[in-house]
């Protein structure tokens, strides 16, 4: 396999936390390396727009993302659209990061894999995942342009994504396991403003079925466990589940300690259990998972690997 040149720090992700932390690394001219296996910016990519980041009250998250790319770049670091497959620590402390076509070295990690949506659990979902159902809004919403849609969860990230949703969809029908939202209620009001909008509380799918698309959904009753089954016609609507996220660590989970919440355990300074492995974003065990906090926790590992390296020059 290809030797690639060493790296001070390689970045595994390419959301805030990854960008972050590469333009603190590369502007303390650490040699850094950004790896990114799909679009720039991570979960903001895959959302239509971003609240609560300062100066910006609500942008594209395409956006945003290429522009914490493009800043990442300016400052020096050098972005690799690659997977990283695996992670190696050699004999000297130092790192071998494996991708298809390539080991690079690095004297330094910062492992940036964020976070991927939860499965909502009802029997079904993975078989009809892509074939009428989606965790994605901006990516897969075009599809059900004047359809029905159900859309699983109560929280922030549901709400958002439902609002998104209700421009495109001839009908959005909340499924929300309890009587209420966990949404902030400013975002509710101005979901619920939406006059093609409905709610259905103390509610979730129990099983969902069909033949090369849905066409069947058995919802059950929450407090009292009635289940009622709706056929529909193939292809007339969708489900989209926004149930929450888990934190991604398979790559580094021999080499850290794991929270309660999945999440990767760190010290204030980013620093896992391993020295010179550093975790950072919505992978690491958190209360808010967010851009700032993600970016907040880039600039911090990008300064903290620069003091490792200096104390073992
Ligand atoms: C629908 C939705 C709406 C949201 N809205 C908002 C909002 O309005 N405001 C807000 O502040 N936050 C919002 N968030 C939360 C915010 O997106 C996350 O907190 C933030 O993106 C976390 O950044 P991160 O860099 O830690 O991880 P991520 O954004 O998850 O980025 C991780 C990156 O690592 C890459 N990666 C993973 N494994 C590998 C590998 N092995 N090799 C190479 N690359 C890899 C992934 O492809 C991904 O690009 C939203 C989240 C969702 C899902």
């Amino acid at each position: 396999m290809n030797e690639q040149p060493t790296y001070d720090v390689a970045i595994i992700g390419g959301g805030p936390a990854g960008y972050t932390a590469g333009i603190y690394a590369a502007r303390a001219s650490l040699k850094a390396a950004v790896f990114e296996q799909g679009m720039p910016g991570g979960q903001i990519a895959t959302s239509d727009t971003i609240d609560n980041y300062p100066a910006f009250p609500s942008i594209s998250g395409a956006e945003l993302g290429i522009k914490m790319q493009e800043h990442a770049e300016q400052a020096g670091a050098q972005i690799i659209f690659e997977m990283v497959n695996s992670v190696h620590i050699d004999k000297a402390g130092e790192f071998d990061v494996e991708t298809d076509s390539a080991v690079y070295h690095t004297r330094s990690l910062i492992v940036a894999t964020g976070a991927k949506p939860r499965l909502a659990g009802f029997k079904g979902e993975d078989a009809f995942r892509g074939r009428g159902i989606s965790y994605c809004a901006t990516c897969d919403g075009m599809f059900y342009r004047g359809k029905d849609l159900f859309v699983v969860g109560g929280g922030n990230s549901a709400v958002e994504e439902a609002m998104f949703l209700a421009k495109i969809a001839r009908h959005v029908t909340m499924v929300v396991r309890k009587d209420h939202f966990r949404a902030s209620r400013g975002m509710v009001s101005r979901l619920l403003e939406h006059d093609n909008v409905s709610v259905r509380f103390n509610t979730s799918i129990k099983e969902v079925d069909g033949g090369s698309l849905l066409n069947r959904i058995e919802f059950v009753d929450t407090i009292n466990g009635n289940t009622n089954v709706e056929e529909f016609p193939e292809g007339s609507f969708g489900i989209f589940v926004f149930t929450g996220n888990d934190p991604v660590v398979d790559i580094v989970r021999d080499y850290v300690e794991l929270g309660p919440d999945g999440g990767v355990v760190t010290d204030d300074s980013m620093m896992t259990k391993t020295p010179g492995i550093f975790c950072v974003g919505d992978m690491r065990t958190k209360q808010l998972r967010q851009v700032i906090t993600a970016a907040a926790d880039g600039a911090i590992a990008g300064a903290a690997a620069y003091r490792y390296l200096e104390q073992l020059d």
